[in-house]
């Protein structure tokens, strides 16, 4: 999948000094690197029984979550941080290197039952995607798979989401 690699801007010491960012905007941009990004998540999770609902997590999961859920005939599901969704939420707190942080679903947005795909731009540490796996499953839906445009093979991403599939399509 190195061909996809090659639309991926690297952006040293963004947003803070020592981090080196991966940007998928300029992967996004282009119209053969998108459509190749989504076809082929919806090659490797077309399922059967099918996805219900892709959970796409803010924000950059939201940029190509949709188009997949759309190529799955899946629903799609916002991910978000505190305070930006309307209705009433469940939450999932999960520790960081300093501190801890908070994401928030839709207490309605997933049934018990539903078979769910998590998707997200980058797995670094993998803290945000567990955080949003344990948030569906104590909804009583079956996190099928998590899939990420970028996977971070340095850190201990995979390691830490043991027990579920993990799906990436370009690792570093
Ligand atoms: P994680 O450490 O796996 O919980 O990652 C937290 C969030 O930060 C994910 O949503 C990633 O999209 C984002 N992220 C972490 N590291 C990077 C990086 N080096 N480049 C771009 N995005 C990143």
């Amino acid at each position: 999948m190195d061909d996809l690699k090659s639309y991926i801007r690297e952006v040293r010491d963004f947003p803070k000094p020592g981090i080196n960012f991966y940007d998928i905007t300029t992967l996004l941009k282009d119209p053969h690197a998108l459509r190749m990004t989504v076809d082929r998540f919806a090659w490797m999770f077309t399922r059967k029984p099918p996805i219900d609902k892709v959970v796409g997590i803010e924000s950059r999961g939201f940029m190509f979550g949709p188009s997949l859920a759309y190529s799955l005939n899946a629903g799609f599901v916002p991910v978000r941080k505190p305070g930006k969704l309307p209705a009433a939420t469940v939450s999932e707190t999960y520790e960081l290197e300093y501190g801890e942080d908070r994401i928030e679903m839709h207490a309605d947005a997933v049934e018990a039952g539903e078979r769910v795909l998590i998707v997200d731009d980058v797995i670094a540490t993998g803290g945000t995607a567990l955080a949003a796996a344990s948030m569906v499953r104590r909804r009583g839906a079956q996190v099928v798979a998590l899939g990420f445009i970028i996977e971070l093979t340095f850190l201990p991403g995979r390691e830490k989401l043991a027990g579920y599939e993990v799906e990436s399509l370009i690792r570093y």
